[in-house]
Protein backbone atom coordinates (compact mmCIF):
# COMPACT_ATOMS: atom_id res chain seq x y z
CA UNK A 1 0.00 0.00 0.00
CA UNK A 2 1.26 3.38 -1.17
CA UNK A 3 0.57 6.84 -0.32
CA UNK A 4 -1.91 8.96 -2.35
CA UNK A 5 -1.00 12.43 -3.17
CA UNK A 6 -4.14 14.14 -2.08
CA UNK A 7 -5.56 14.50 1.50
CA UNK A 8 -7.27 11.61 1.32
CA UNK A 9 -4.46 9.28 3.73
CA UNK A 10 -4.90 5.76 2.22
CA UNK A 11 -3.77 4.58 -1.10
CA UNK A 12 -7.24 2.94 -1.78
CA UNK A 13 -8.68 6.18 -1.89
CA UNK A 14 -7.82 6.58 -5.50
CA UNK A 15 -10.23 8.66 -7.74
CA UNK A 16 -11.28 5.73 -9.74
CA UNK A 17 -14.89 5.78 -10.18
CA UNK A 18 -15.25 2.53 -9.32
CA UNK A 19 -13.70 3.20 -6.00
CA UNK A 20 -15.69 6.90 -5.07
CA UNK A 21 -17.02 4.58 -1.88
CA UNK A 22 -13.66 5.32 0.03
CA UNK A 23 -13.76 9.11 -0.20
CA UNK A 24 -15.92 8.99 2.61
CA UNK A 25 -13.23 7.45 4.91
CA UNK A 26 -13.26 8.97 8.08
CA UNK A 27 -9.94 9.39 8.69
CA UNK A 28 -9.18 10.92 5.57
CA UNK A 29 -8.20 14.21 6.87
CA UNK A 30 -5.49 12.50 9.44
CA UNK A 31 -1.85 12.68 9.11
CA UNK A 32 -0.94 9.42 6.94
CA UNK A 33 1.43 8.60 9.95
CA UNK A 34 -1.30 7.80 12.12
CA UNK A 35 -3.09 5.52 10.21
CA UNK A 36 0.01 3.47 9.29
CA UNK A 37 1.61 3.41 12.33
CA UNK A 38 2.87 0.51 14.75
CA UNK A 39 2.17 2.81 18.02
CA UNK A 40 -0.92 2.43 19.97
CA UNK A 41 -0.61 6.33 21.50
CA UNK A 42 -0.08 7.98 17.79
CA UNK A 43 -3.28 5.30 16.31
CA UNK A 44 -5.74 6.77 18.99
CA UNK A 45 -6.93 9.60 16.54
CA UNK A 46 -7.71 6.91 13.84
CA UNK A 47 -9.37 4.62 15.71
CA UNK A 48 -11.80 7.54 16.98
CA UNK A 49 -12.72 8.06 13.31
CA UNK A 50 -13.32 4.20 12.91
CA UNK A 51 -15.67 4.64 15.78
CA UNK A 52 -17.98 6.50 13.17
CA UNK A 53 -16.25 5.63 9.56
CA UNK A 54 -18.96 4.88 6.88
CA UNK A 55 -16.49 3.00 5.07
CA UNK A 56 -15.24 0.37 8.35
CA UNK A 57 -16.19 -2.68 6.62
CA UNK A 58 -15.21 -2.13 3.33
CA UNK A 59 -11.77 -0.67 4.65
CA UNK A 60 -11.01 -4.18 6.55
CA UNK A 61 -12.60 -6.05 3.80
CA UNK A 62 -9.90 -4.25 1.19
CA UNK A 63 -6.74 -3.79 3.48
CA UNK A 64 -7.55 -7.67 4.83
CA UNK A 65 -5.04 -6.91 7.66
CA UNK A 66 -4.38 -10.92 8.72
CA UNK A 67 -4.04 -11.54 5.05
CA UNK A 68 -1.52 -8.58 3.87
CA UNK A 69 0.48 -8.91 7.57
CA UNK A 70 -0.93 -4.87 7.22
CA UNK A 71 0.79 -2.60 9.73
CA UNK A 72 -1.67 0.51 10.63
CA UNK A 73 -5.53 1.10 11.19
CA UNK A 74 -8.01 -0.87 9.64
CA UNK A 75 -11.99 -1.19 10.60
CA UNK A 76 -11.14 0.18 13.89
CA UNK A 77 -8.11 -1.91 15.02
CA UNK A 78 -4.86 -1.36 15.37
CA UNK A 79 -2.69 -4.00 12.94
CA UNK A 80 1.02 -4.74 13.11
CA UNK A 81 1.87 -7.65 10.62
CA UNK A 82 -1.31 -8.96 10.30
CA UNK A 83 -1.89 -9.09 13.80
CA UNK A 84 -4.45 -7.59 16.44
CA UNK A 85 -2.36 -5.15 18.73
CA UNK A 86 -4.36 -5.47 21.85
CA UNK A 87 -4.15 -2.04 23.78
CA UNK A 88 -4.24 -2.12 27.55
CA UNK A 89 -7.82 -2.14 29.64
S1 LIG B 1 -12.34 2.13 9.15
FE1 LIG B 1 -10.85 3.46 10.16
S2 LIG B 1 -8.93 3.16 9.06
FE2 LIG B 1 -10.58 2.35 7.77
S3 LIG B 1 -11.13 4.04 6.41
FE3 LIG B 1 -12.49 4.15 8.18
S4 LIG B 1 -11.50 5.54 9.62
FE4 LIG B 1 -9.95 4.93 8.13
Amino acid sequence: MTASSTAVTLDFCRTDEDLDWRRDAACADLPQRFVFTKVPSEAAPVLRACNHCPIREECVAVVDPMRTWFDGVSGGRLWRNGREVRRAA
